[in-house]
């Protein structure tokens, strides 16, 4: 219990001018042993309690051409003071690092090389100075945005599966039937069916799109009591839609592939019970078939499956805005109506345009700063998280399936 010891500790410190380092360094920034040190150091500093704020999450990146946007939270210990600014910082190499500092989330950070990959961070600032570094994310900036080539998407007949697809799957539709050829279904394949058997061609197929000019009295409402949900709708579009049954009258081209004998009628229907904030489920749920969601042109979503148990958008004739009527005279569609929805908006991240009967809601092709989403941007069940859209959310895009590979949270029970 001599004296020496705690002298020379002193000493050190006012040597190497690190005594509020230190203090900090040893206490984790709590003040909880400031007093048995701040008392003999005869330093200026020493007499405030705040110190630099705790590390933001880092939540999620996206990259665009030459620039990295960066969601975040702000870090829950604010180091006793204000937390003023964040400072966003992407590094390639100490020659090629770029930080700018903004007011909230997110930041984009520019002037980057395409191409490259970059670590990046965000710190905190308040009047202390900035606080440690989020855990990093790399990204690498692209100048061109992912599009999906349809003259050949892939035909999903052998994308289904009938058991939870794996964590890093992606481009299936999880099933809850099998396969069965002996239901209903166009045997005949369009030219729209390139000739590698495995890819069809969106373009080639637009030509046979069911004719006609029906037009419908649409609604569709929701309401939420309770963080609960209730969606009222008559399951008749807010465009015009084809002319159905199929004839070779009405359709000639369209009926050489598909003669759905279906008629389009309106019975207002009531779904409720889904969740404004419903669980993601480490397992996903298969998806059966008829109805799987709702658009908000009243019309329903199905799975990417036909009867048969193929790919429906390639094996099933449509009318132009990609509906038809099913068995019970429901119209719906097995991927993003082409009619009905507001259009995107360039650099951002699409509107929602239905909600799925897990209660998650399903958005149109553009993620974040407008890039056009693709299975790869996207987890087993075709969805993901982003800045834009922070709950866990679907993406309809030209891939199958299209719209929903499975369900990410527990559907309500009855969504007819
Ligand atoms: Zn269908
Ligand atoms: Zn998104």
């Amino acid at each position: 219990m001599t004296p020496t010891p705690s002298r020379a500790v002193q000493l050190l410190q006012s040597l190497l001018h690190l005594g509020p380092l230190l203090v900090l360094a040893a206490c984790g920034g709590n003040g909880s042993s400031s007093s048995s040190s701040t008392s003999s150091s005869g330093s200026s500093s020493g007499d405030s309690t705040a110190t630099v704020p705790g590390a933001p999450t880092l939540y999620a990146t996206s990259v665009a051409d030459r620039k990295a946007t960066l969601g975040f939270t702000s870090p829950t210990d604010t180091g006793g003071a204000t937390v003023s600014s964040f400072e966003a910082t992407c590094a390639a190499s100490s020659s090629d690092t770029h930080t700018v500092t903004g007011s909230a989330s997110p930041i984009t950070v520019d002037g980057l090389t395409n191409a490259t990959s970059y670590d990046c961070t965000v710190k905190a600032v308040n009047s202390l100075g900035s606080g440690d570094a989020s855990v990093s994310k790399s990204l690498a900036p692209t100048a061109t945005p992912d599009t999906t080539d349809t003259t050949k998407l892939p035909l999903g007949d052998n994308l289904m599966v009938t058991a939870a697809p794996a964590s890093t799957a992606r481009g299936y539709l999880y099933s809850c039937s099998t396969p069965d050829s002996s239901q209903p279904g166009t045997t005949n394949k369009g030219p729209w069916f390139n000739s590698d058997g495995t890819t069809w061609n969106l373009g080639t197929k637009l030509p046979y799109a069911v004719e006609g000019a029906e037009s419908w009295a649409s609604s569709f409402a929701t309401s939420i009591v309770s963080s609960l949900r209730s969606i009222t709708f008559n399951g008749v579009p807010s465009h015009g839609t084809g002319q159905f049954p199929i004839t070779s009258a009405t359709s000639p081209m369209a009926s050489q592939y598909d003669t759905n004998g279906n008629k389009i009628v309106a019975a207002s229907t009531t779904w409720t019970g889904l969740k404004t904030s419903p669980t993601v489920n480490s397992t996903p749920t298969c998806l059966g078939k008829g109805a799987i969601g709702v658009f908000l042109t009243g019309a329903r979503l199905f799975a990417a499956m036909d009867a048969k148990g193929r790919d429906a958008r390639a094996w099933e004739v449509t009318d132009a805005c990609e509906g038809h009527p099913a068995p019970g005279n429901n119209y719906h569609y097995h991927s993003m109506p082409t009619c009905g929805l507001a259009a995107d908006t360039a650099s951002q991240h699409s509107a929602l345009i239905g909600y799925v009967a897990d209660g998650f809601g399903l958005y149109g092709k553009q993620g974040d700063n407008g890039k056009i989403l693709t299975n790869a941007d996207l987890d087993e069940c075709h969805g993901h998280t982003d800045i834009a859209v922070p709950q866990y959310h679907y993406h309809a895009t030209e891939q199958f399936p299209y719209t929903v590979g499975c369900y990410r949270g527990t559907p309500i029970t009855s969504h007819n």
